[in-house]
């Protein structure tokens, strides 16, 4: 190893936190013998949403809510059908639950001793062991901040006997949740989170909630009773129940129009949540029937509405999702050692004793008080024959009562036990983040040392005073009596709190248990005359019995007793010498045979003892296995059935991956790599040569189709199935880890070897200084000025701003995120998405993120290659793009609310900047295809933008709501045959008619992106004279007579449709004209930067792209015995692309922020170079690393399809970057033309 070599020690990361796309159920009901408590109920939430199920009591929500989460309902008494699943086709299981999920009960379960931070802080020791201490911190005060709770952070959660009151009851509630989601969990399950509150509690606890699920990609589902209009608008969507039918599911600002729709209106000044219980609760109406068939009647009104179809259709078409996707939330698939656990568990416990007064603290005074009771009462008996009942009734009278008092302790072990049920395995499914055995080792060390404590101290009080035996030895031996007494009792406590959780419940038996002990013990009844029943059943393990036998005979066998000058009450061998051996009163009591060491053998195997059965009742870690009584029945085959599949002709051709069987009958004609190897394979675990030649797009792509069941009902990733009771109360399914590579131990072992930290999201405060210059003019120097291209002469002054000393105002730092997101393989995404510090991102920009990348791996990435090959792609994509808000945002201006309704899920207009637009794009081209990317944003992101800024405004107002929303299309038409590069001698015509009204448009463009698709053509046409003063821009519609379109061949970009578009005295009004007759120029010149930014962007996502791809396969395909990562060749390979493309991204990421800072003409003049340097530097790393990575994969990149697919077409698609949008030579050229302008202006002299 060099000293440039740096060995980093982890754990493994599986982690992919961005891949829980959604949660979908389908037709689900449940029914006990006796009543169908839910019918067909059906929803869908995709990621970042936040859902709340509504409905009466006794609606079903909580039933429903506990099925989803997949809780038990009464074991096999009951029946539950539908579908349940997450990410479109995984099935929700048990085990998939506890693997993203949690779920968060009605009552808190917090130590009223801790403070808000230590909760969180001990909640994220144990759920995220592997986390650095400086990172769990980080996670902490996140969390504290994002749920409000900074100022309450060193506050105790408060306990009824605590001395100062604690924390608010809306504030556990944040606590209780946020100890919750401390492990990020994709799925939240929430039982009824207000309940108890009052409004603004409640609107805090779920606003909260809701930024969080927009923040981290989560899926939020709450059972909620009855909120307030403000804390019910903050909810995404909502499903409403009634007598266990569905009513209503869909989005909460669509609910008014729905019951108007179904003649249920919302009243004036009811609110809407109010209303919608309002019509569904029957439970007063008093006719039983007339109640069921108004439910009837609203449930049909649900069942044959359009929103219904909609649902049903979105949740049975076939979805491209598969098992690959689904998420392992950070920290669950880390479990902590055993050790970790105790330790992590004492030392809570040690808090807690410490500071609960009902733990140890109460116990102590009551036991103080005792030995002085016992003290005073047996006050300084003397070594007398008439002590000898007295001694023998204080030994007792302190055994029996001490062990009886234990019952104090119960409040406490019931709190550890609650605990125990949200974060371990305790009753109701909890974390299972640990189970009985820590639970009862960290308490049983806590409690050694307490109690050890308490009597020594009643020892040393009480001992003296009484007059027991006065030597140091018995004193010892009677503490360490008491001690087996105490630890005895107290593990009695455990156990019976363990049976009964309930505190008069543990408190009534262990009285009762206590009282028998006493009763049986041989000091009320001697043994002798004790009934059988009694003396061979209880008497053996009294463990009070031991305990008293053990103190008589450390008082009495080694001691004398003066007969006091009388007669000796006992015949003794000493009664000559007018004494009692002690013995004798032993002997003669029954209790001469006590064998000191074997009885402390007995008591300690009777502790042992009581811990075991304790251990043994709780329930056990289930290492995640499901905690359902129902499951999916998914086909399973054995592996002989499916090896008597090899023949296609016959019994048919049938294949394993992963445990999953796959039908290739059909397909095997159609398989890229031909028949042959598939009849290789035929009917054998073929994964390992599956993941040899594929990779997990293809498995994406084809499962939905080829996926007919699982092996032996082991873990399967089938598209969903029905759900039935199981037998045996255990599923026989369970989530399929990742196939291939992320999921075997192996490769998490070479991630390890990557990064130290699991995937995990944790915010920091980092400074973002902002400065209030940019526009300030540079005292005494020239202006600026010019077009930003070749051979323009200035059209626009302009006073540059100042350099240097300009004043800056700060401005309070903001918060940025840190989050891994991704996979985590080095440089394949950019820094910010590997936990990097940037004082660009926000948290909107993270969840806008993560909702673009759930939709491209869901909705984009497993149909490129087809599309591509179709040369063209289905318009819906475009369509949606518009629908969700991203297309509204991706003009290089500020988000244009004026013109649309259309709103991003995860950024409000207000937020909206530049950055967004970057993670948009960079996240879209993700999918490896510069033609998709184009199809999307190509012709629009150009063509568009002129008529935003500079188009009539009744044009405008005409047609942009319906282009920002995706159902029209635009496209940008400059270049013509013979004017590329020089864009001022285009030669289109537009001639003005006699009346002035409009322009009759001829000419010829070529190579347009979209012009095929496109409702709208912003054309570059010459109205005046020669160059670029006679230049005018005009909107031409798709509809006018005489425009026509062909699609060219090209060499890539195949998806986008390259046009040819002809204009043929083509009328187009004046209104149409974009900005003033004769400056078109200008016009272009400014969406130039706009459009460059765009193609960088993809260009730099591109090139990681082939990276990303090639370092993949370099870590799978071996050549001369060595993995082709391991040849320092290929790895300087990698180094050379890596180095580029990270520095192209922080150079972009740098001029991003300038244009975020400067107005859009002086962005266009002082980052017009720099803008041009950037989009040539992009393409060449484009092509540098679409070249390297197609020499990494070899052949497979020549082909078309399977592994190499995505650099085989990237490669193809370099020259469609490096060269429109100003050509790499122009864009050279004009970076240093520019610089030197601006650098002039600013008073640089050359
Ligand atoms: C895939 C694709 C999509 C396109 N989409 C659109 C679109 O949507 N709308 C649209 O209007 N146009 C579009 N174009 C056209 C594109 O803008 C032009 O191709 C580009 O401006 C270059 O013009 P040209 O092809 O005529 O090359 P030319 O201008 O003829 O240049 C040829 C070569 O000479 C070099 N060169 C030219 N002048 C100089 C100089 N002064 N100094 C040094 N070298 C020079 C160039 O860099 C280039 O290498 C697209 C092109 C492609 C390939």
């Amino acid at each position: 190893m060099t000293s440039l070599d740096i060995d980093i020690e982890a754990k493994p990361l599986t982690t992919t936190i961005h891949a829980l796309s959604s949660l979908s159920w389908h037709n689900i009901s449940f029914s006990t013998p006796t009543k169908q408590i839910l019918t067909s109920i059906s929803a869908h939430v995709p990621r970042g949403e936040i859902l709340a199920i509504l409905g009466s009591s006794g609606s079903g929500k909580t039933t429903l809510l506990n099925i989803l989460a997949q809780r038990n309902q009464n074991g096999g008494k009951t029946t539950i059908g539908g579908d349940m699943w997450v990410n479109g086709g995984v099935r929700l299981t048990g085990e998939v639950v506890r693997e993203v999920g949690t779920y968060v009960e009605q009552e808190d379960a917090l130590l009223g001793s801790l403070t808000v931070r230590e909760t969180l802080e001990f909640a994220a020791r144990l759920a995220l062991p592997d986390l650095s201490r400086a990172l769990r911190a980080e996670r902490v005060t996140t969390l504290l901040r994002a749920f409000g709770l900074t100022e309450q952070a060193d506050t105790q959660i408060g306990t009824a006997l605590a001395r100062r009151k604690g924390i608010s009851g809306g504030q556990k509630r944040r606590v209780s949740v946020a100890c919750q989601i401390i492990s990020m969990p994709r799925l939240v399950f929430l039982d009824e989170p207000t309940s108890g509150l009052d409004s603004a509690a409640s609107r805090e606890v779920i606003s909260h909630l809701q930024s969080f699920a927009r923040a981290h990609g989560m899926i939020i589902v709450c059972s909620i009773h009855q909120p307030s209009s403000a804390t019910f608008g903050l909810f995404d969507k909502t499903l409403l129940l009634s007598r266990g039918k569905q009513i209503y599911f869909g989005r909460v600002g669509e609910v008014e129009e729905y019951f108007h729709r179904i003649g249920k209106p919302v009243g004036k000044g009811v609110g809407i949540a109010d209303h919608m219980l309002d019509v569904t609760n029957v439970d007063f109406w008093g006719d039983e029937e007339e109640g069921n068939r108004h439910v009837e009647e609203m449930a049909n009104a649900w069942s044959s509405s359009p929103e219904a179809s909609t649902l049903e259709h979105l949740l049975t078409a076939p979805s491209p999702a598969s098992a690959s996707h689904l998420p392992r939330s950070s920290s669950r698939n880390h479990h902590s050692t055993f050790w970790h656990q105790i330790l992590t568990l004492t030392h809570r416990t040690l808090l807690k004793s410490y500071r609960d007064p009902l733990a140890y603290t109460i116990r102590f005074f009551m036991y103080l008080a005792l030995a002085l009771l016992m003290g005073t009462t047996f006050l300084r008996l003397p070594a007398t024959q008439s002590s000898l009942q007295s001694l023998t009734n204080a030994i007792f009278f302190g055994g029996a009562f001490m062990s009886f008092m234990q019952v104090a302790a119960i409040p406490s072990v019931l709190e550890d036990l609650v605990m125990w049920g949200r974060e371990g395995t305790g009753r109701g499914g909890g974390e299972g983040l640990y189970g009985p055995g820590a639970l009862l080792v960290s308490g049983g060390v806590v409690g050694v040392g307490f109690l050890g404590g308490i009597v020594v101290v009643v020892g040393v009080v009480s001992y003296w005073m009484i007059g027991f035996q006065p030597t140091a030895v018995g004193f010892w031996k009677y503490v360490m009596w008491l001690f087996l007494d105490l630890y005895a009792a107290e593990s009695l406590v455990v156990l019976i709190s363990a049976i009964i959780p309930i505190f008069v419940g543990a408190l009534t038996i262990t009285a009762f248990v206590n009282g028998l002990f006493m009763a049986v013990g041989g000091f009320l009844v001697s043994p002798n005359q004790l009934n059988v029943f009694w003396r061979y059943t209880f008497r053996y393990i009294d463990y009070q019995r031991y305990v008293f036998e053990g103190m008589m005979k450390n008082e009495f066998a080694n001691r004398r007793y003066s007969c006091e000058g009388q007669r000796c009450i006992y015949d003794n061998p000493l009664a000559g010498e007018g004494y009692i051996s002690g013995q004798t009163f032993l002997d003669q009591n029954g209790y001469g045979n006590v064998n000191e060491g074997k009885w402390v053998a007995v008591l300690l195997g009777i502790i042992l003892g009581m811990k075991l059965l304790t251990w043994s009742i709780h329930p056990q870690p289930r290492a995640y296995t499901p905690n359902n009584h129902f499951t999916m029945a998914p086909k399973t085959f054995t592996k002989d059935e499916v090896a008597s599949h090899k023949d296609p002709s016959g019994s048919g051709l049938w294949i394993i991956v992963d445990n999953e069987v796959y039908d290739l009958t059909k397909f095997a004609d159609e398989h890229p790599g031909g028949k042959k190897i598939l009849l290789r394979n035929a009917g054998t675990d073929a994964s390992k040569p599956f993941w040899k030649y594929h990779n997990q797009a293809i498995l994406n792509k084809y499962k939905a189709k080829l996926h007919i069941g699982s092996v032996g009902g082991g873990a399967s990733s089938a598209t969903p199935n029905t759900i039935v009771q199981s037998k045996t109360g255990t599923s026989t399914g369970g989530a399929n880890p990742a196939p291939g590579k992320a999921a075997s131990s192996k490769d998490s072992a070479e991630v390890a070897k990557i990064a130290k930290v699991p995937g995990a999201a944790q915010s920091v405060t980092s400074s973002s200084p902002k400065t209030s210059s940019a526009k300030a003019p540079a005292p005494g120097k020239g202006t600026l000025s010019g077009s930003g291209e070749v051979g323009v002469t200035p059209a626009t002054s302009y006073a540059a701003p100042m350099p240097s000393g300009s004043k800056s105002t700060p401005v309070q730092d903001d918060e940025a995120e840190i989050q891994y997101f991704g996979d985590m393989n080095p440089y394949a995404d950019p820094s910010w998405y590997q936990g990097w510090h940037s004082p660009y991102y926000k948290p909107h920009h993270h969840a806008l993120r993560a909702e673009i990348r759930e939709f491209v791996e869901t909705e984009i990435e497993p149909f490129v290659h087809e599309w591509d090959e179709a040369k063209g792609m289905p318009n819906t994509i475009y369509e949606k793009m518009g629908q969700r808000g991203w297309l509204a945002g991706c003009l290089g201006v500020k988000y244009p609310t004026k013109y649309t309704d259309v709103r991003c899920k995860s950024v409000p207009p207000e937020k909206w900047d530049h950055f967004c637009e970057l993670v948009i794009t960079d996240e879209l081209s993700r999918c490896g295809s510069g033609g998709v990317v184009w199809n999307l944003l190509g012709g629009y992101g150009i063509g568009c933008p002129p008529v935003l800024k500079f188009g009539n405004e009744e044009v405008k107002k005409r047609i942009l709501p319906d282009v920002l929303s995706g159902k029209k299309r635009f496209c940008l038409c400059i270049t013509e045959p013979d004017a590329g590069s020089d864009v001022a001698n285009l030669v289109t015509s537009a001639k003005k008619t006699a009346d002035g009204k409009h322009y009759i448009v001829n000419g010829e463009k070529k190579w347009i992106t979209n012009g095929l698709l496109s409702d709208y053509f912003t054309v570059a046409v010459r109205t005046g004279g020669p160059g670029m003063n006679g230049i005018s821009l005009l909107l031409i519609e798709k509809t006018m007579p005489g425009v026509t379109t062909r699609q060219m061949k090209c060499q890539g970009v195949w998806a986008s449709g390259t046009t040819y578009v002809e204009f043929d005295d083509v009328k187009v009004p004046v209104e149409n004209l974009i900005g003033k007759e004769n400056k078109g120029f200008k016009v272009i010149m400014t969406n130039f930067n706009h459009e460059r930014i765009g193609i960088i962007i993809q260009a730099n996502r591109f090139a990681r792209v082939c990276y990303e791809e090639a370092f993949k396969y370099a870590q799978k395909r071996k050549t001369f015995g060595k993995k082709l990562i391991e040849h320092p060749v290929i790895r300087d390979k990698f180094a050379n692309m890596a180095r580029q493309i990270e520095a192209t991204h922080a150079n972009l990421e740098l001029v991003i922020y300038q244009m975020e800072k400067m107005g859009d003409v002086e962005a266009m003049l002082r980052l017009g170079g720099a803008v041009a340097g950037l989009k040539a530097q992009s393409t060449k790393v484009f092509e540098l690393c679409a070249r390297e990575a197609s020499q990494v994969f070899g052949g497979l990149s020549y082909s078309r399809g399977g592994q190499g697919d995505k650099v085989e077409r990237l490669y193809r698609d370099v020259r469609a970057y490096a060269i429109p949008g100003g050509s790499e030579e122009i864009m050279q050229d004009l970076m240093m033309r520019q610089g030197m302008k601006v650098a002039q202006a600013l008073g640089a002299k050359f």
